[in-house]
């Protein structure tokens, strides 16, 4: 008889849980992806703000689950599901819309940006989710120094030295906190027409409070803690427009050449695929034991799933997903062996953390609320602690050793993907910068 084939599309938090967790079961594991690593997103913003090199935050799939005997990795992108012939559709680099047939089906796609209907948005305000993504903001950032520096009228400094965060969620926090220590720290004095410290950063969300999902006193001391650092903080107005030169937000101009996105995401097509109901949002509205309505073989988990508990939709943070990977991962295995289903899924939330630039983070667990250089160690704790392999924890560790000391960055690397194509050429009062594209 063959063997029961389970197929998980995603190896992010979740889907990587899931597969962990099928370590033992008698079954063939197929785990696809469109890219061959798993990726630390919470530390993503580090990359971006040059203080981690992209392989100190991702790891090959292939090497995680390399021992994993049972387990077979696919680079490639799923575009659809058939749930009558039960197989999804798979392209990879030659080969489109590849049937793999699946017993038992795990979708952790995770999510993508959302532009709230304003797309357009996109071209001018990158958002931050994928190791490319973090590489263009840095390129961005450390680009927006070296204009500046080859411009000659000291007029336009200031607007290529302003730098805009749309969105004062954790994402938004932690990338405003570090971009003001890289310009106060790193870079004071290494410029010699500029003065990097004299850069804006603005923060702008229409919430009336940065870090809306934590409690009002971290709030309120995250807020201090980034005008400490001389971030302005605006709130309560939503963004009208981004375009080439910068944005308008509550009837003011600020001229910006670096506009970042951390305001909204938007989940993956697997409502769409399976024709299943979803949230909202897009979320596809799972079961206590985290499968589709009517279709016990398929699980969905993670941020592109919606789950309520105590009357709340749970969070789309990685605990929630990795917590459901290994929850979906056991049953699966239960059913295959033959043993009792666990009880419904139930989420154990221990506790949520952001960073506001060097030495302090704001720690919220039950009614526990805690700011400043304690939460900040407990942060780098965790963290640590969450990377995907020893070798990773070690870089990590040093890293920030070495960098919290000295106030060096990592990895400073403008990367130019397109060197072969045509450079621009910036004018600046007699001075030509030849610029890439990227
Ligand atoms: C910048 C940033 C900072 C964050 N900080 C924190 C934090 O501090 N703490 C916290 O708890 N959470 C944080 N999060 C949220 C957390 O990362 C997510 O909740 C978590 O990653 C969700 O896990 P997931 O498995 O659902 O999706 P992901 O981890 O996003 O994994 C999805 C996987 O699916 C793959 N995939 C997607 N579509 C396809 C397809 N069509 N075909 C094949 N493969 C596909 C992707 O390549 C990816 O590997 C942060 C997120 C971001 C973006």
């Amino acid at each position: 008889m063959a063997r029961t084939r389970i197929v998980v599309v995603g190896a992010g938090f979740g889907g990587l849980a899931v597969a962990k967790a099928l370590k033992r079961t008698p079954a063939d594991v197929i785990v696809i992806d469109r890219t061959n690593h798993h990726l630390f997103q919470p530390l993503l913003y580090q990359v971006a703000t040059s203080v981690l090199a992209p392989g100190q935050i991702a790891t090959a799939i292939r090497g995680i689950l390399g021992k994993q005997k049972n387990t077979t990795v696919i680079l490639g992108e799923v575009s659809g599901v058939d749930k009558q012939k039960k197989c999804v559709f798979v392209s990879d680099a030659d080969r489109k819309h590849v049937p793999i047939t699946y017993d038992y089906l795990v979708l952790a796609t995770g999510v993508s940006h959302s532009y709230f209907g304003h797309n357009e948005f996109a071209q001018y305000a990158p958002g931050l989710k994928t190791v490319a993504d973090a590489v263009e903001i840095r390129n961005k950032i450390l680009h927006a120094f070296e204009q500046a520096e080859a411009e000659e009228d000291p007029t336009r400094h200031r607007d290529l030295l302003t730098f805009i965060l749309v969105g004062a969620g954790p994402t938004g926090v932690e990338m405003a906190g570090a971009i003001a220590v890289l310009v106060r720290g790193t870079l004071k004095s290494e410029f010699r027409r500029i003065e990097p410290a004299s850069a804006r950063i603005v923060l702008v969300d229409m919430a009336p409070r940065v870090l809306s999902p934590f409690s009002e006193d971290l709030s309120k001391a995250a807020r201090q803690r980034l005008e400490k650092l001389g971030v302005e903080v605006k709130l309560g107005h939503s963004v009208d427009q981004i375009d080439a030169d910068g944005i308008m937000v509550a009837g003011e101009r600020i001229v910006s050449k670096t506009v970042i996105w951390t305001a909204g995401v938007a989940p993956s097509p697997a409502g769409k695929w399976l024709k299943a109901e979803t949230d909202r949002a897009g979320r596809v509205r799972i079961q206590g034991d985290l499968t589709v309505p009517g279709r016990p073989e398929i699980f969905v988990i993670g941020d592109t799933a919606s789950l309520d508990q105590d009357g709340k939709p749970l969070p789309g943070v990685a605990q929630v997903a990795m917590q459901q990977g290994r929850y979906a991962g056991k049953l699966i295995h239960n059913r295959i062996t033959g043993h009792d289903a666990p009880g419904p899924f139930s989420y154990f939330d221990k506790g949520s953390m952001a960073v506001v630039g060097k030495g302090f983070a704001v720690l919220q667990t039950g009614k526990f609320h805690v700011s400043g250089f304690g939460a900040w160690l407990a942060w780098a704790a965790v963290h640590l602690q969450f990377l995907a392999t020893s070798s990773l924890r070690l870089s990590v560790f040093l890293q920030w050793i070495w960098t919290y000391v000295t106030g060096q960055r990592g990895a400073r690397l403008i990367i130019n993907h397109h060197e072969s194509e045509p450079t621009k050429t910036v004018i600046g009062a007699g001075v030509k910068a030849a610029v890439s594209n990227n």
